[in-house]
Order: structure tokens, then C-alpha cells, then sequence
């Protein structure tokens, strides 16, 4: 399926397209058909499944459909409000909705406390068609006279499972009550507590439900910690993890297999038995190194990705990236290696300086 064959306006398209994308996700393929019909929708959707561009490409193509009105200082009053927990996550919504809206007459900003109000209230005096907001600030301004929200066609709840359990229930119903009754609502949330589901039944009109699960995020129950570290101290680092944790089983990601012989000789040189497991390696060389490492001879695997791919350990408590993936799929399958069967599993990644980007991007 294309972006095309979902009927946005072409201006929409064509900004998608801009951001490098062709085909949409599971969530965007089922949630922007019903969106575009006018139904209200009950989405379970996580953060990662392309949720926000499920939501926001046909809210745009909505807003093109209709002309709005007047806010009382002359300027566009708002069409479309979009509720978030987070200040950041508000700022990235925000940020989406301008870059999708980039080719349309559609103005957008975002609202949220801990910084000026002034700023805020003069953007919204001056009118515009998509606010993004918390829950906080934007009672605030509308109990100081500086929010009409009567005009509201389209509301977006957002991550309403974190904005539940960060408390703001209260200030929810209050900003609902303040909206049109005739309007169309959204509610996305990656989990559905009863609570959830109160608030789906007052709020939404016959929702259609739409449910994704991510296709490629990690399992809960492997912990995943960041350690910073700089290059030239990333052995030492892994030695002391190892040992001070005394780790029995370990398997080590590095990028190169000269990275995974180099890492495996010091381990082994300081007390740590390990061997490589790389493309260069015998097929017989690769047995023995597995098998020893089941049967816990070897503590330390050290791996480049597609050498781990073959490996099938079912309880591997400990994975270490010792260099980060630059592609963010192999961290999935790498960390992937731990947890498996219902286990837990920690995967530790150290972090230097110039891959910061790339961690950036895995999470
Ligand atoms: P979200 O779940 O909205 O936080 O989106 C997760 C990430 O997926 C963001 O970095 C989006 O920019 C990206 N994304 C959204 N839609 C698509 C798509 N159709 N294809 C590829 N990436 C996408």
C-alpha cells in the first residue's frame, strides 16, 4: 500500500514523501481510512508504530475540507486540538504536524507550562488551525480568558494511558468539557486499563477500534542501559561490567571482526575466558566456540551481527553492544538474544562520543 492509495490531499503526500516515507505503517494503513470517514477511533498504538502521523496526516486532510471560523482577536480559531502527557512529546507532535502540514495553509503551535505564557498567548491570538498541548497549561490560559475552544472539530488524545497515570484525569475532563459535543475525537493509548476505557466510552461516539502491536520494538522484560564511555576506555569498561556483575555468560556485539578478535583477546588476557565468533572463522572453529560457550567453559562470546544471527541460547541473561549498531534494526536483534522464553535479560550498550547518533536513533 502507498500513501497515495490512502486519498490525502497531495499536499500531504507529497510532505510525507518529503520525510522519506512510502509506505505506511500497520497503524497508519488501518487508522487514516476511518479517520478520513469522520469516525471516532479507539487506537491501541506505542510509541515507534508511526502513531503520530496516524493521527495527524488525516486530521490535516480534514482541516483542508472545512474553512473554520474566527477566534474574538480576529484570527483563526482553533479546529484541531491534540492533548499529550509530556512537554516533550508535545513539542514533537508539534513539530510533526508542521512538517506534514509544510505544503498547506494550516498554522499549528504548541502550548505546555515552564516556560513564558506570553509567547503562547500572542501565537493564539493570532490564530491558529492545530493546537498541540499538556493538559496544564492549557487550563491555564483558558481560565485566564486567552482560549476559545468552541470551534473545535477534531480532538486528539495522545498517549492517554501516560496521561492517566501521571494524574491529569481531572484536568482531561475539565479541558473535554470544554469542547463542542458535536466533534470528532481520537484516542490513542498503548495500554487499556479500565480507566482507559471509561474515559473512551464518555468521550468517543460509535469508535472504531484499531489495535497494533510494534512490529519491531523490544520485550519489557530485557532492561537496557546505557553506559557513556569513551572509545579508548570500552575494554576496560567491559572487563570491569563482567567481572564486578561476575557474569558466567556474556555475549559481546562489536561491529568488525577485527573489533570481536581484539575484544575476545583482551577479555581472555585479563581473566575473562572468550572467544570470537565472525564470517572469518572455520565452521568448525564456530561450533567449538558455541558449544563452549554453553556449557559455560567460555564466558564471553564476542560477536559481529551476522555471525550472532545463528546462535540459539535459550536462557543468555547478558548482552553487551560494545559498539552500537548503526543500523537501529540489528539492536533489536541483538538485545533480542536475552529474555527469550519468558526470561529476564539485561543488555548493557557502551556508548562513545560519536555514536551518540545512532543511539539517538534506537531509542
Ligand atoms: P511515532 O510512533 O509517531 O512516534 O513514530 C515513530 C517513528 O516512525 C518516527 O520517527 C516517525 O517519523 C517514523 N515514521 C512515521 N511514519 C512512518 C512511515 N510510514 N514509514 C517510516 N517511518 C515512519
Amino acid at each position: 500500500m502507498t500513501f497515495e492509495e490512502l486519498n490525502l490531499a497531495p499536499a500531504i503526500v507529497q510532505a510525507v514523501r518529503e520525510q522519506g516515507y512510502d509506505t505506511p505503517t500497520p497503524i497508519q494503513a488501518q487508522a487514516i481510512p476511518l479517520v478520513l470517514q469522520g469516525c471516532d477511533l479507539l487506537a491501541g498504538a506505542q510509541t515507534g508504530t508511526g502513531k503520530t502521523a496516524a493521527f495527524t496526516l488525516p486530521l490535516l486532510h480534514r482541516l483542508t475540507q472545512t474553512t473554520g471560523s474566527r477566534n474574538q482577536w480576529g484570527g483563526q480559531a482553533i479546529r484541531a486540538l491534540v492533548l499529550t502527557p509530556t512537554r516533550e512529546l508535545a513539542a514533537q507532535v508539534e513539530e510533526n504536524v508542521r512538517s506534514y502540514a509544510s505544503h498547506l495553509d494550516i498554522k499549528s503551535t504548541v502550548i505546555f507550562g515552564g516556560v513564558g505564557m506570553k509567547p503562547q498567548i500572542d501565537r493564539i491570538k493570532k490564530g491558529v488551525d492545530v493546537l498541540v498541548a499538556t493538559p496544564g497549561r492549557l487550563l491555564d490560559l483558558q481560565q485566564q480568558g486567552f482560549l476559545d475552544l468552541s470551534a473545535v472539530e477534531i480532538l486528539v488524545l495522545d498517549e492517554a494511558d501516560r496521561m492517566l497515570d501521571m494524574g491529569f484525569i481531572h484536568d482531561v475532563r475539565k479541558v473535554l468539557a470544554m469542547l463542542p459535543a458535536n466533534k470528532q475525537s481520537l484516542l490513542f493509548s498503548a495500554t487499556f486499563s479500565d480507566e482507559i476505557r471509561d474515559l473512551a466510552n464518555t468521550l468517543l461516539r460509535n469508535p472504531q477500534s484499531v489495535q497494533v502491536t510494534p512490529s519491531n520494538t523490544t520485550v519489557q522484560r530485557i532492561s537496557q542501559k546505557i553506559c557513556p564511555v569513551g572509545r579508548g576506555k570500552k575494554k576496560q569498561a567491559l572487563l570491569h561490567i563482567v567481572q564486578e556483575n561476575n557474569w558466567s555468560q556474556v555475549l559481546v556485539f562489536t561491529r568488525t571482526k577485527f573489533g570481536a578478535n581484539n575484544v575476545a583477546e583482551y577479555l581472555t588476557k585479563n581473566g575473562v575466558s572468550a572467544m570470537a565468533l565472525h564470517g572469518n572463522k572455520s565452521q568448525s572453529a564456530r561450533t567449538q566456540a558455541l558449544s563452549g560457550f554453553k556449557s559455560g567453559e567460555i564466558r564471553a562470546l564476542v560477536a559481529t551481527d551476522i555471525a550472532a544471527r545463528g546462535i540459539d541460547i535459550d536462557d543468555l541473561p547478558h548482552v553487551v553492544n560494545y559498539e552500537i549498531p548503526n543500523v537501529s534494526e540489528d539492536y533489536v536483534h541483538r538485545i533480542g538474544r536475552t529474555g527469550r522464553a519468558g526470561r529476564e535479560g539485561h543488555a548493557v550498550s557502551l556508548v562513545c562520543l560519536d555514536e551518540e547518533g545512532f543511539m539517538m536513533d534506537i531509542e
